[in-house]
């Protein structure tokens, strides 16, 4: 069996859960600056309705695709904002190229991967230097490519996590192309958009997963 299995991304799950609880505050606090100062209460609700919803999902039996549509609608449902159908999106098409398995390879992970992040791309429409969540997941979704045949896919994650927080330090010195912060113009400049920052730390826990 391939270590990416059902117990292994409901355990990442888990900890997305609670890193959001951690950072909620933190979040919203990035948001007040520049947006409506709402993501990380965001992404709270969205995540207290995803796990509320694994107590009656049916971890023996249903399968990879069918758990993160579960995920990707708990989000879009819950959460509003532009993170909600945003992560949401990325999460309903995360679990596609898994195709009904209960478990996958480290290759098919970053397909799914970045499945995901052309999802978000779709969906908001941004482009790298934009100032948003993007400025973090481009740049992971070009590293994992590269390193889809990797050997140690510890120090893989290990190293995308260090390529989006620059990601996400990136977004500082921008002025906002899409959302919210874009009303701001100059004023912008000298803050880190919250969906960069809470990017890296939703993909940190695919690493605090692995075994
Ligand atoms: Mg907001």
């Amino acid at each position: 069996m391939n270590q990416f299995d059902m117990e292994y991304f409901k355990l990442s799950i888990i900890k997305m859960a609670s890193m959001v609880e951690a950072e909620r505050d933190y979040l919203t606090s990035l948001d007040s600056d520049i947006g409506d100062g709402d993501h990380g209460i965001n992404l709270s609700i969205g995540f207290r309705e995803v796990t509320k919803q694994f107590e009656t999902f049916d971890f023996e039996n249903e399968n990879l695709t069918t758990l993160f549509k579960k995920v990707g609608m708990a989000l879009l449902g819950k959460v509003g904002g532009a993170s909600g159908p945003l992560y949401g999106s990325f999460f309903m098409k995360f679990g596609v190229p898994a195709n009904s398995a209960r478990d996958v390879d480290f290759c098919t992970f970053v397909e799914m991967f970045s499945t995901g992040v052309e999802a978000i791309q779709m969906r908001g429409k941004a482009e790298l230097g934009d100032k948003t969540m993007l400025d973090a997941l481009l740049p992971a979704k070009d590293y994992l490519n590269q390193q889809k045949t990797s050997k140690d896919i510890k120090k893989t994650l290990e190293e995308t996590i260090a390529i989006m927080k620059k990601g996400a330090e990136s977004t500082e010195p921008l002025i906002a192309k899409k959302g919210r912060a874009m009303r701001l113009g100059e004023r912008a400049i000298g803050h880190r958009d919250p969906g960069s920052e809470s990017s890296w730390k939703l993909f940190e826990c695919f690493l605090k997963a692995l075994k």
